[in-house]
């Protein structure tokens, strides 16, 4: 009999199921149908030797120093502060627009932050209400850099247009008056030195942990004995898509080696054009690691597939209401991460996310004998 039963090895159900068993001192069982820990965002070392991305580009970056912190306790960290280019055209540009971006593209030499802010403003063309994500590029920057940079970019991403798709979606892309070309503005930007793979090792290795790989949830629903359960699939799936499927967007994933030791200048180069892929990412520059060869990945969106991005768009957000609704009052039975709340999350708000489910757990629960036996263990 174990204590709970997590679906799902990735972000979501890792953290909570190391802090289940440490600090509660339960008996976890967790289920993955994938032959990896990790989730999306597992990284491994291909045929070459060269450590990639499974599932696309992942850099972590965050304000949250308590995310940090925890961890922390299972990985070391390696600086790193991630750059895009957008091929326009046939030209490498910075993205998120900035300064460089604006006088590169237009000949211009625009010394100043307010000169590039007038600039902006003589071309923007805002909203009354800014709903979609349409109106927040073009109310900032006007049509041509929405053009340029977003429309068709967005279009093949998501398979809609961009006024189709809720402001939130473009606003994750700053846009800057100064020459910072950074992609993130957080205060912590790194990667694991290790990788990925390897800290969620690290935080799975523990005696009341056992990992199932390859098991789909529906093959041991009713095989295995448990208490309670936490969930980190597609919620629509958990109630057998009642009211009908929440959709969800795909990619797939094109990985090639290539036989030179560097392929792009930087990272990730975006192509917002006509080609039937949004980037490309080469994995050398996040790791560092050093070899004669590099990896690269395409990334070629797809409706078909597994579900990686949850769609945030109004008829989304009423139908994954009426699942959630369904999961309150499901009884011994907590929803975490990306697919289960529906939410365009980075790896670090599904990180607090479980935390603080954990602490919801954890109150709701009470201070059980099993966890005071481990509080005089650790003693
Ligand atoms: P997942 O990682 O999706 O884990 C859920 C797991 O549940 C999966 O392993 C799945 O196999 C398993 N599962 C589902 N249903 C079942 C079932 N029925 N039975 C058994 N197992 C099941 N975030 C960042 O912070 N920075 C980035 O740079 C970044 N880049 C990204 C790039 C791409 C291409 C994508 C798709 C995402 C990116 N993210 C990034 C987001 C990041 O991947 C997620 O925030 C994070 O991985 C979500 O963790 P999770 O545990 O909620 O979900
Ligand atoms: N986007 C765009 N052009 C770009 C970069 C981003 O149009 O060069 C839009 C696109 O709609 C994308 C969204 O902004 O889906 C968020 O971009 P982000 O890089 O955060 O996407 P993710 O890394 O989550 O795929």
């Amino acid at each position: 009999m174990f204590d709970w039963l997590i679906v799902g090895a990735g972000f979501a159900g890792s953290v909570l199921a190391e802090r289940l068993a440490r600090v509660r001192n339960e008996r976890v069982l967790i289920v993955d149908r994938r032959p990896h820990i990790g989730g999306n965002a597992y990284d491994r070392y291909d045929d070459a030797g060269l450590l990639i991305h499974q599932y696309g580009p992942h850099i972590f970056h965050t304000n949250a120093q308590q995310i940090v912190d925890h961890l922390s306790q299972f990985t070391e960290w390696r600086p790193y502060e991630h750059r895009v280019l957008a091929d326009v055209e046939g030209r490498l540009l910075p993205i998120p627009i900035n300064r460089t971006t604006v006088n590169a593209l237009y000949g211009l030499d625009l010394q100043s932050d307010e000169a590039v802010e007038a600039f902006f403003r003589e071309r923007a063309e805002p909203a009354a209400e800014v709903r979609t994500s349409e109106d927040v590029v073009l109310g900032r920057v006007g049509r041509d850099l929405y053009e340029k940079f977003f429309r068709s970019y967005t279009r093949k991403q998501w398979g809609l247009e961009p006024s189709q798709l809720d402001k939130s979606v473009t606003a994750r892309v700053p846009v800057r008056t100064n020459t910072d070309d950074r992609y993130f503005n957080d205060a912590f930007q790194c990667m694991p030195k290790h990788g990925y793979t390897r800290m969620f090792e690290r935080m799975l290795d523990h005696p009341n942990i056992k990992i199932m790989l390859q098991t789909d949830f529906a093959d041991v629903r009713r095989g295995i004995s448990y208490k309670r359960m936490i969930f980190t699939g597609p919620i629509d799936e958990f109630f057998d898509h009642r009211f009908g499927r929440l959709p969800y967007r795909s990619l797939r994933f094109e990985h090639k080696t290539l036989d030179v030791p560097q392929f792009q200048p930087v990272a990730v180069v975006n192509y917002p054009g006509a080609e039937p892929y949004t980037r490309i990412t080469e994995y050398k520059h996040l790791t560092g690691q050093e070899h004669a060869k590099t990896s690269i990945t395409y990334e070629h969106p797809s409706a078909e597939g597994d579900p990686y991005y949850p769609i945030p768009k109004p008829e989304n957000a009423e139908l994954f209401k009426r699942y959630e609704k369904l999961a309150q009052a499901t009884p011994n039975v907590w929803f975490v991460g990306r697919l289960a709340t529906y939410r365009y999350y980075n790896m670090d708000q599904v990180v607090g996310q479980a935390l603080s489910t954990f602490q919801k757990i954890d109150a709701a629960l009470g201070t059980g004998t099993k966890r005071a036996r481990a509080i005089m263990q650790s003693a």
